[in-house]
């Protein structure tokens, strides 16, 4: 650990937070009281700074804008029933930032300034942590360019900032997914397992042709020959088939998700066999029509588990036993939420 980051603070004259029903929120459209922005050039970070929440200046021309040298992290703080508040393991998506960093030809950041600075933000706008089960503030670490240079090349100039806002929780209903064979997500030798902008950009045309042919979220599949699963939407596939976990192995088309890593340990610790390989999609159709697989569902930060009740392929629905009664994805969340609500003991030391 490195000694304290020196953060420079300044307070917002008001607080937002007496107007605003934090347990009445849509996702991402509402920011606490407070921001932080630091600089990176001359190849150091510097200017760590919270300051109250706001719009920011740069110019036109910076690269972030042109070439999509950006990208984020997501990540949520809890509150426990004691009024202590906790960040999920935060070390994890330090790691994967930086792994984004890389990829993306962007500078990295030291893991224990990107947890300080998450740390000092969320105690700055801690009251903003709403009390109301499955309630969270999500926290949205971020870097861009900042060269005003319009030539393709990597900038040499940075801004890391973290946004905080207050919410519930994201799928409500279980979910009729499509398995994309027509678009894809991430290639091999791409960057898919970057948390880049461009991967998020991309992927919205196709989810919303999806959502126009009335579905919830996409299975996507390899850029190859559409055969295997990849990812569900912006979370992991992981399915239960004759009662073993099994999920795609990571690789760089498939962004390492901490909710996805978690459940994996968990159900070891629960004597359960997991698989991380390739799934192909024969496989899990050929399992739902024999009443093998038991459990599809998407793990990420946003909605931890979200059950799939239905899946199409090429017209053809294939229907999941009843969501509500699933033993394994129940279990799992129950698990997951009692640990980073502090219902039980964090044996393994997740909670920051
Ligand atoms: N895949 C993609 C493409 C995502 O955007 C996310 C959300 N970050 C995930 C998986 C799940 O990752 P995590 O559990 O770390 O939120």
């Amino acid at each position: 650990m490195i000694a304290t980051l020196d953060i420079k603070v300044t307070k917002a004259a008001t607080s937002k937070l007496p107007g605003i029903d934090v347990e009445n929120l849509p996702f991402g459209k509402t920011f606490t009281d407070h921001m932080l922005t630091a600089d990176y050039a001359d190849g150091e970070w510097r200017n760590f700074e919270i300051l109250p929440f706001g719009d920011i200046a740069f110019s036109p021309a910076i690269s972030a804008l042109h070439y999509g040298q950006t990208f984020f992290e997501g990540l949520k703080a809890y509150r426990h029933a004691d009024g202590k508040i906790t960040v999920f393991r935060p070390d994890q998506n330090a790691a994967r930032f930086n792994k984004s960093a890389e990829r993306m030809c962007m500078p990295t950041l030291p893991e224990e300034l990107f947890i300080e600075s998450i740390l000092a933000l969320v105690k700055v706008d801690k009251d903003w942590v709403p009390s109301k089960e499955n309630y969270t503030l999500y926290i949205r670490p971020f870097m861009f360019a900042t060269d005003p240079f319009l030539g393709v090349a990597p900038s040499t100039t940075y801004k890391f900032m973290v946004l905080l806002g207050p919410t519930g929780p994201y799928f409500s209903k279980n979910l009729k997914v499509k398995i994309e064979t027509g678009y894809t997500r991430a290639a091999e030798g791409g960057y898919g397992y970057a948390k880049a902008a461009g991967n998020y950009g991309g992927s919205l045309l196709p989810a919303k042709r999806a959502a126009e042919q009335g579905f919830d979220q996409l299975i996507w599949t390899d850029a190859q020959n559409h055969e295997y699963i990849e990812e569900m939407g912006a979370a992991n596939a992981m399915f239960v088939i004759d009662g073993k976990l099994i999920t795609p192995l990571t690789r760089d088309t498939i962004l390492d998700g901490v909710t996805r890593k978690s459940i994996i340990e968990l159900a070891k610790d629960f004597g359960m066999q997991v698989e991380e390989r390739r799934v192909s999609v024969e496989e899990v159709l050929k399992a739902i029509d024999s009443g093998t697989c038991t459990d599809a569902f998407g793990a990420g930060t946003a909605a931890t588990i979200a059950q799939v009740a239905e899946i199409v392929h090429e017209d053809k629905t294939y229907t999941l036993p009843n969501p509500a009664e699933s033993v394994f994805a129940n279990k799992m969340r129950k698990a997951l939420d009692d640990i980073k609500f502090g219902r039980v003991e964090d044996l393994k030391g997740w909670n920051y």
